[in-house]
């Protein structure tokens, strides 16, 4: 699965707007940020917290990202803009 702008992370994350050609753009630049400590645990209680979590490899059902490595990227959001 491709996400909207057709790259690989659609495997992952089929509609993410930070995917993973962004982050591997963002680390090969010296631009990759990651979010606090702080500011992941919020993000992982919020999806932990929704419908939308699958609990089998917890990932999104709403964009197919893995969230316990979604959460870690300062530029990743949530698609329905719960974080
Ligand atoms: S990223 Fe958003 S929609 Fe997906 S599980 Fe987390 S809170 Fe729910």
């Amino acid at each position: 699965m491709m996400n909207s702008r057709g790259d690989l992370f659609g495997i992952f994350c089929s509609m993410s707007d930070y995917g993973i050609l962004d982050i591997v753009k963002d680390a090969l630049t010296l631009n990759l940020e990651f979010a606090s400590a702080e500011v992941q645990a919020k993000r992982l209680e919020l999806c932990n917290a929704c419908p939308h979590l699958g609990k089998l490899i917890r990932d999104c059902k709403v964009c197919g990202c893995l969230v316990d490595a979604k959460v870690q990227f300062t530029k990743a959001d949530c698609p329905i803009n719960k974080w």
